[in-house]
């Protein structure tokens, strides 16, 4: 935009609507943050509240997160109640009323894939955390794609004159993330399944056809009990299962003892990583593939 403005000093002249500053988007998460700043590219300036490493459906709401949001022009979301228990203080203690639910400065990317897992009878008062179902859709390359192409959609409503711009970014990444998966689903398909933590992967593990067949949460977000885990250990015994997928802040003294009981490895899968924009996305999508395949035979 800076550079447009040296350039076109007479066109702005003319127009001085155009003559505004980038559109400040703020993600809730680091991989939507990714996901915003590929598609928004020099015309945005994205700011993420939760920190990689952080459980997604806990963050602290740290008053000093809702500074961030006080000026934003666009609130990126993983939706789907995901944010539900942190976020809505955070949004009022901003007093931003353009980022309020409904309005067009609230993308919830959610809205823009097919959500798997939901619907079921559960709510939180039952301890699931997944009530309006699953949330981590952002972990599916393919629903990202879908989800970018309808984020330059709502930012080509919020920025006319930056329209198309948005438009290609969001077609050049849905491409790279195409290719990722024709790469790799091949190299995955038919393995050995696997059992996660919490219910953190059921997008990734469907679109490369990974079986997830047991959780160590009875419920997403429930401990479990003992006699969960000696049945779990049970399953894993005889499912032949190799890999006990942890999300890094869950990785502690119950998937240790689950591993040490079963013989089956701990292999933490991170749904956030430090990096920019597609590349940042990219780096976490390979990473996980990566260590998916070290446990195939
Ligand atoms: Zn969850």
């Amino acid at each position: 935009m800076k550079l447009l403005k040296l350039c076109l000093p007479g066109l702005l002249l003319l127009f001085p609507v155009l003559a505004h500053a980038e559109v400040h988007i703020v993600a809730t998460l680091p991989a939507l943050g990714q996901i915003a700043a590929a598609v928004a590219g020099e015309d945005g300036e994205v700011q993420v509240l939760a920190r990689v490493g952080q459980d997604p459906h806990f963050v602290p709401p740290k008053p000093t997160l809702a500074r961030h949001l006080a000026d934003a022009d666009l609130l990126v979301t993983a939706g789907l109640a995901l944010e539900g228990g942190w976020l809505p203080p955070l949004v009022e203690l901003s007093r931003n009323s353009r980022i309020r639910v409904g309005q067009p400065g609230r993308f919830a990317g959610s809205d823009a894939v097919e959500v798997l897992g939901g619907m079921a009878k559960v709510d939180r008062s039952m301890g699931d955390v997944h009530p309006e179902g699953n949330p981590h859709w952002w972990l599916d390359p393919l629903r990202v794609a879908a989800a970018a192409s309808a984020l330059a959609g709502r930012l080509a409503e919020l920025d006319p004159v930056h329209a198309d711009a948005y438009r290609q970014r969001a077609v050049v990444f849905s491409k790279r993330l195409q290719s990722l998966v024709q790469e790799w689903k091949p190299r995955l398909a038919a393995g050995s399944p696997v059992v996660s933590y919490h219910d953190s992967y059921r997008y990734f593990s469907e679109c490369f056809a990974i079986p997830v067949i047991g959780f160590i949460e009875p419920k997403p977000g429930v401990e479990p009990s003992t006699r969960h885990l000696d049945e779990l250990v049970a399953l894993i015994t005889a499912r032949k299962v190799s890999q006990v997928w942890v999300e890094p802040y869950h990785l502690g003294r119950i998937v240790k003892r689950v591993a040490t009981l079963s013989g089956a490895s701990v292999a933490t899968m991170p749904d956030a990583v430090e990096g920019e924009g597609a590349d940042g996305y990219m780096t976490m999508i390979k990473r996980l593939l990566e260590t998916a395949a070290g446990g195939q035979p």
